[in-house]
């Protein structure tokens, strides 16, 4: 296994990993440990380059620091990338060949799950590395982070529920869902229970159908989803799907989802605030996950109520940037950059 780092104006440390052996090539990237030892999980993707690896793992990691900071966590951010399916390439050695590399940052990085990723990917990884959180067993074990990731979500779809319908409860409410994966199915249970109704779209067929029978959901296909009618929009699938294209077709009042990086460029934001519809930041609705990640890794005592307390800090903190934004007649999304950038400013202080 190769380490070679990649030189970066941005990021603290950036390393890109080759295990010719195994077919692993990888990149960690560490944006900032000033809040703490860099957090952020791992994604298992076939990238069509190693370029598009490398900007993904840039600004997924620079987006765990805003969320890290946002859910008040003593944690910086950091993220790592393989290139490849997972479904094909994916194999003990080269998780471990990829857990050397993460053992090798000796505790700057901790990873987890995230996309392509599994509890017991997690375990693999623990057999050659310390800094591995999302395990199923263990002391702070903390399992699968999707189930709170999903309720910092749901929380969210609330806010912006109360903020544009003057009411919170989603009994009859229509919610577009995009992704029906860990994060977006556990999302799906709790609307359904909620009284929402639900469209949805995968790329995964046998999921949609799945929540057509489920949830009564209506299934729609993959470029549809944007155009339908619908009172919020959850984006939980992949990112920079909140672009000049799609903003044009939404016909909803907010967007409140799990998918990390869903704004194309920052700007995006504004064409969302232009057209009337409230954006729920991303880096802030889906803080859940590592809200549950960082009790293993700083192992908190008392989970369940730690976790409990921060997702209740967590809707604060949405809540604060969703009244500012319309105080400021600004985007809720610069607000809570503002926001994340004073915390890390006061820390580093
Ligand atoms: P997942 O891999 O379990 O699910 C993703 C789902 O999206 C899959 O069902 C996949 O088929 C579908 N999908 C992929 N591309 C699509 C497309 N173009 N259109 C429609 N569906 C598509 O991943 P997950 O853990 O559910 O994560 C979903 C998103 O939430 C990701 O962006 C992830 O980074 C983010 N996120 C996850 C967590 C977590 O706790 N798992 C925490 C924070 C953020």
């Amino acid at each position: 296994m190769n380490i070679t780092q990649v030189a970066s104006a941005t990021h603290e440390e950036v390393y890109r990993v080759e295990d010719a052996a195994c077919g692993l090539i990888g990149f960690i990237a560490i944006h900032s440990t000033v809040l703490g030892p860099a957090a952020g999980g791992l994604r298992m993707r076939p990238y069509a380059r190693e370029e598009a690896a490398l900007t993904d793992a840039l600004r997924l990691s620079e987006g765990m620091t805003y969320k890290n900071a946002a859910a008040g966590l003593r944690l910086g951010g950091g993220k790592a990338v393989i290139i490849g399916d997972p479904a094909t390439l994916k194999t003990p050695a080269l998780l471990h060949a990829f857990g050397r590399a993460v053992e090798a940052c000796e505790g700057r990085y901790w990873t987890a799950e995230d996309m392509g990723m599994s509890p017991a990917d997690m375990a693999e990884l623990a057999k050659v590395t310390r800094f591995v959180a999302g395990l199923s067993d263990g002391d702070f074990a903390s399992g699968d982070p999707s189930p709170i990731t999903a309720r910092g979500i749901f929380n969210a779809v609330r806010r912006v529920a109360l903020h544009q319908f003057g009411d919170a409860d989603l009994t009859g409410r229509i919610v577009s869902v995009q992704g029906l994966g860990n994060v977006g199915w556990n999302l799906c249970e709790l609307l359904t229970e909620a009284g929402a109704k639900l469209i949805v779209t995968d790329i995964d067929a046998a999921r949609v159908t799945a929540a057509t029978e489920t949830f009564a959901a209506q299934a729609v296909g993959l470029d549809d989803i944007y155009a339908v009618q619908a009172d919020i929009f959850a984006p939980c699938a992949i990112g920079g799907i909140l672009n000049e294209d799609t903003i044009s077709q939404l016909k909803v009042k907010a967007v409140a989802g799990g998918a990390n990086n869903q704004l194309a460029k920052p700007s995006d934001a504004d064409l969302l605030a232009q057209r009337g519809i409230l954006y729920a930041p991303d880096f802030v609705a889906n803080g859940g996950g590592i809200i549950n990640v960082a009790t293993e890794v700083l192992q908190i005592e008392g989970r369940v109520e730690w976790v409990a307390k921060k997702l209740v800090a967590l809707d604060d903190t949405m809540e604060a940037i969703l009244s500012e934004a319309e105080k400021q007649g600004v985007s809720p999304a610069a607000v809570a950059q503002d926001v994340v950038a004073k915390t890390i400013k006061a820390r580093a202080a």
